[in-house]
């Protein structure tokens, strides 16, 4: 048996795509790793901390928020109509973290833009 969640729909047949939305269809273990996934996720209340302004921006706080275990969701490279306001501004995305985890998000985010972008490397260099 195999899924396409898009499609909430199930194949008798051991299909790799889906026929109708050409998702990659998954097998019994994978569809309950995912659904299990999903509810944690909705679970905990990811809010809004940061705009992303680009992919650079994107992995190197993806990679400081691993580091520092704070869990965290990207949405907005395909704008959704939640965050469709913040990402037709910015034309990138948004970083969310749980409630719990703003304060230490936003140390590291500060940190993150002091170092990465010298306000005085410009002038500096001119
Ligand atoms: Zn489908």
């Amino acid at each position: 048996m195999r899924y396409c969640l898009p499609c909430n729909a199930t194949y008798e047949k051991d299909l790799r795509v889906c026929p109708d939305c050409r998702s990659r269809l998954l097998d019994g273990n994978e569809r309950d790793l995912w659904l299990a996934a999903q509810e944690e996720l909705t679970n905990q209340r990811f809010v809004p901390v940061h705009v992303l302004e680009g992919p650079v921006e994107e992995a190197l706080l993806q990679s400081l928020l691993g580091d520092a275990g704070i869990p965290w969701i990207i949405r907005g490279h395909r704008a959704d109509g939640f965050l469709a306001a913040f990402t037709s501004q910015t034309g990138w995305g948004v970083l969310l973290v749980t409630e719990e985890d703003i304060p230490r998000a936003r140390e590291l985010i500060e940190l993150f833009q002091e170092s990465a972008v010298p306000d005085d490397f410009d002038s500096d260099s001119a």
